[in-house]
């Protein structure tokens, strides 16, 4: 499967496991590796591989077979759904193609949860119109979260486009498969397997709710065969993905939970290791931190967006806690995952936020001390709470200032944590090797790099680590015991 990079503007094939594509040259891995996984527009990567059995073959059949390209943008839910629509595409005889003019079939998976993201979407898909133009017989498809209800005025909006889908849905056009079963073929060491759709807290800014729907979990015995299958497959890791991650479940009939369920899949057999994301502080059980704890494959590392540090800008967000909470959970969770790794989500320039609400903020960080801050700037989105009932008064340039602010703090705590590794043994998964460097992350999610003469893709390795940054460890292997 090729992957797109919005940053680097190419594609690339991701790493596949060696020996596993017969008659092809392995291009080279240019997914952004330091990317943290993290958030809004950090990569277009497909992160896994599934080229066909027939790949072999391909050069042959290449004049005749039809061709696709996925281009998407946003989070992890969003590369997740690429990957598996890349699956399905060549389950149904499609070739991956890097250049979006060669294709029969292109795909734009979307993101708007800020209006950069959407001026993005927006650019691409006019990008595209001359090529329809020239070419009618090319289908153009939109999904992602830009795909609202409202179809007609999507048609008049972009009228090159085809047909739209909602995130998660599968093509209204194709054959159905069995969608929840299109695996691919090659799954990178660490991969991604959505156990929820939607969500149901309607946060006062937030997009994600009208555009993705109401919670739907998956069923426990459903997420536990796709795993197994991934494993069978190669998966050395699987990261649990929803929006609202730690609300799974509570919709199913039994109404199992999250803890029930990473209880089932710590059971598998070959499966090293387990993450989810992301939680919400609501939603952040005792009983899941027991299995975190507990469980020797779920990695220490949780994501709980706290947002604000401010509890009137908490309330005017419909977070449904308050700063007191969320630091006493903190406490909680450290005091029984002592080396849990912790990340967290802030807007700044919140309507209305004040010049000592946003120190709250920033005072909170300095206290709590996370391994990794993802910070936004507000941006308001039609049809949101937020966007219809406060005006969007804080000027761009000062929500800038704030988010350099947070920025800044947070590069020299994340470089004091990381400093703490040096000289120390760390394990590491290796996911992928970048111009003669492996690299792969730790339980705690840190990425290392390292070098070694032999293929260790998909590996568990001991890493020495000699060098540290606020965003990276280098090291190098560790032999014997
Ligand atoms: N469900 C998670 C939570 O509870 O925070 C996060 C999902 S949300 C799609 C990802 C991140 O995008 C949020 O944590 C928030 O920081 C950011 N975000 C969402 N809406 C935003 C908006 N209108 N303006 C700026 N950032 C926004
Ligand atoms: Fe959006 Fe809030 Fe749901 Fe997260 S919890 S997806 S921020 S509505």
């Amino acid at each position: 499967m090729l992957c797109y990079n919005a940053y680097t503007k190419k594609h690339y094939l991701p790493t596949a496991r060696e020996g596993s594509h017969s008659g092809l040259v392995r291009a080279p891995a240019k997914r952004l590796p330091w990317d943290d996984r993290g958030r809004g527009f950090e990569s277009h990567s497909l992160r896994q591989s599934s080229m066909p059995l027939i790949w072999g073959h391909c050069f042959s059949r290449e004049k005749t077979m039809p061709k696709y390209h996925i281009w998407t943008i946003g989070c992890q839910m969003n590369k997740a759904e690429s990957e598996r629509l890349g699956s399905y595409f060549e389950q149904l005889g499609y070739q991956p193609i890097a250049n979006a003019e060669e294709a029969d079939l292109i795909v734009v998976n979307s993101c708007v949860v800020r209006q950069s993201a959407e001026n993005r979407v927006v650019n691409k898909l006019n990008a595209l119109r001359p090529l329809k133009r020239l070419r009618p017989n090319l289908t153009l498809a939109v999904t992602g979260c830009l795909v609202n209800a409202d179809l007609a005025q999507l048609n008049e909006r972009f009228p090159q486009v085809d047909y739209f889908f909602k995130p998660g849905d599968c093509p209204q056009w194709l054959e159905k498969p069995e969608w929840g079963q299109i695996l691919p073929h090659h799954p990178v060491p660490s991969t991604y397997v959505s156990i929820i759709q939607g969500c149901d807290n309607f946060c006062s800014y937030c997009i994600v709710p009208y555009r993705r729907g109401r919670n739907r979990s998956r069923r426990v015995k459903e997420i536990i065969g796709e795993v197994k299958e991934l494993v069978n497959r190669g998966a050395k890791e699987v990261t649990l993905l929803g929006q609202n991650v730690d609300s799974y479940g509570h919709d199913l009939p039994d109404q199992p939970d999250l803890a029930d369920l990473l209880r089932e899949l710590n059971a598998i057999d070959g499966l090293l290791r387990i993450r989810f994301l992301t939680s919400h502080p609501r939603d952040m059980s005792p009983k899941l931190i027991e299995a975190v704890a507990s469980l020797d494959k779920v990695c220490e590392h949780i994501s709980l967006p706290v947002q604000s540090g401010s509890n009137e800008i908490l309330t005017a967000m419909r977070r449904g806690y308050t700063v007191e909470q969320y630091r006493q959970l903190i406490t909680e969770i450290r005091d029984k995952i002592p080396r849990v790794a912790l990340s967290t989500d802030v807007i700044v320039g919140f309507p209305s936020e004040t010049e000592q609400q946003f120190q709250q903020t920033f005072d909170l960080l300095s206290e709590l001390r996370f391994d990794t801050v993802h910070v936004a700037v507000y941006s308001p989105r039609p049809g949101t709470l937020s966007a219809r009932e406060f005006e969007d008064n804080i000027p761009a340039e000062e929500k800038r200032r704030r988010l350099n602010k947070i920025e800044c703090l947070q590069e020299g705590i994340a470089a004091e944590i990381n400093a703490r590794l040096l000289g120390k043994t760390v394990e590491v998964l290796v996911e992928g090797e970048r111009k003669g460097k492996w690299y792969g992350r730790t339980r705690s999610g840190k990425l290392v790099f390292f070098t070694n003469h032999n293929n260790c893709l998909g590996q568990l390795m001991n890493i020495r680590i000699e060098k540290t940054s606020p965003w990276s460890l280098q090291g190098k292997v560790r032999r014997g015991k």
